[in-house]
């Protein structure tokens, strides 16, 4: 059982048993319930579930946990991180306006530019990171302020208190996307946030097995209305990817507490060399969001990016890393390096994309668990060869 006195490592550990334990068997894990319809035992009081859709002891059991952790008051499951984010939206009607981070997340990006237009919402992308561009941005009709710190790739750093104060002078909701931090570093709703909102492929999953996403409400209002459009959209997590969520989430903290001291050292190694151009990290002194960052969150994370020269160094090197995976998506126990430029931001116009900092000699590092020290001799090696590639180009 949970004490609100616990530390939040010993809570990521017993959060998921405190609500709804297996009374029967003891049984230490959340049972996986694969059952889409329940018995009722009288023809006129229904019991707790009825349809899996409607809700499901394995799921509710996560939603119950993630509630927890984030200090919230309703916790939701959904099928994918974007089927979260998509939801919460549903909470606007036509003739709304939101106002949306401009470095958020491509998948959003698309949603927002392209599928809820279509319902007559309507949006203005603003730098986050300037408040007077937020508070002149608003509009009669703005409903949601929607942030996303830090941001992917160059992890710019969005004041979440001074958003959170715009927007309720003006009587809009706030919407974070909480998927680099999470929870075990950053609380955006003890900071006033209204709905935080996860893709939990990435950290809080950390295996880079399943695609989930969750939401969590700050008060019990919110979470009926986010209930019934989870209820009613359908776009659900089904009960094994909800208990391999469960399972997942129990080593957050130990993970991302390695992960994240081997990016910072990694991160200061990577600023020492010549081939580098710049390094994003908020936990670098000089990076430009530090102050705000260290001020609203207890750590750095596991993702940084850096910039080589050009695209032929930048191939050089990925094709002689040996450790990181290349491939899209982070917050794993394999390190995983991605190219902004074709990868998460291949749908945007190399104008607006290098406007954002994300030029072809970008390259993003999530890193995961191996020893660092194995992890900064590959950096140095590849780092070596593409230099190669300098002298030639
Ligand atoms: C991956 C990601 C998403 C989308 O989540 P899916 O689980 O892929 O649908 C949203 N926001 C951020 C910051 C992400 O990294």
């Amino acid at each position: 059982m949970n004490s609100n006195q616990d530390q939040f490592e010993t809570k990521l550990i017993h959060a998921s048993s405190s609500g709804l334990v297996e009374q029967k068997t003891g049984a230490v894990n959340v049972p996986i319930y694969l059952s889409s319809t329940y018995h009722q035992e009288s023809f006129d009081d229904f019991g707790p579930f009825d349809y899996s859709r409607s809700g499901n002891p394995t799921r509710l059991a996560l939603e119950q946990t993630i509630a927890q952790l984030e200090g919230g008051s309703r916790g939701l499951a959904f099928a994918s991180g974007m089927s979260a984010i998509s939801s919460a939206f549903m909470l606007l009607s036509s003739g709304d306006h939101v106002l949306v981070s401009e470095d958020v997340y491509g998948g959003t990006y698309r949603f927002i530019t392209e599928v809820l237009n279509k319902y007559l919402i309507d949006y203005t992308f603003v730098n986050m990171t300037d408040l007077n561009e937020v508070a002149g941005a608003i509009k009669q009709n703005t409903k949601v302020i929607y942030i996303e710190t830090p941001s992917n790739p160059c992890l710019n750093i969005t004041d979440i208190e001074g958003v959170v104060k715009i927007a309720k002078a003006n009587y809009c909701l706030t919407f974070l996307d909480n998927t680099f931090m999470t929870p075990f570093y950053q609380s955006p709703l003890e900071l006033g946030v209204d709905i935080v909102l996860h893709s939990a492929t990435k950290f809080l999953s950390g295996h880079s097995d399943i695609i989930a996403g969750l939401a969590v409400t700050k008060n019990e209002e919110l979470g009926e209305k986010l209930a019934f459009i989870q209820n009613t959209f359908g776009s659900i997590l089904g009960a094994q990817d909800s208990y391999l969520l469960v399972q997942g989430m129990k080593t957050l903290g130990t993970r991302l507490k390695q992960s994240s001291g081997s990016a910072m050292k990694i991160a200061t190694h990577l600023v020492d060399h010549p081939l580098i151009e710049e390094v994003f990290y908020p936990g670098l002194r000089f990076h430009r969001g530090y102050p705000i960052h260290l001020r609203q969150t207890k750590g750095d994370g596991a993702v940084l990016s850096f910039r080589l020269p050009n695209k032929a160094i930048a191939k050089a090197f990925v094709e002689s890393m040996r450790l990181p995976v290349f491939a899209v998506s982070l917050g794993a126990v394999e390190s995983i390096l991605s190219y902004p430029a074709t990868m998460s931001h291949a749908a945007m116009p190399r104008i607006e994309r290098e406007k954002r900092g994300i030029t072809d000699g970008l390259l993003r590092l999530s890193v995961g668990l191996e020893h660092v020290d194995d992890l900064i001799a590959d950096i140095d090696q590849a780092l070596e060869v593409a230099g190669h590639q300098f002298v030639i180009s």
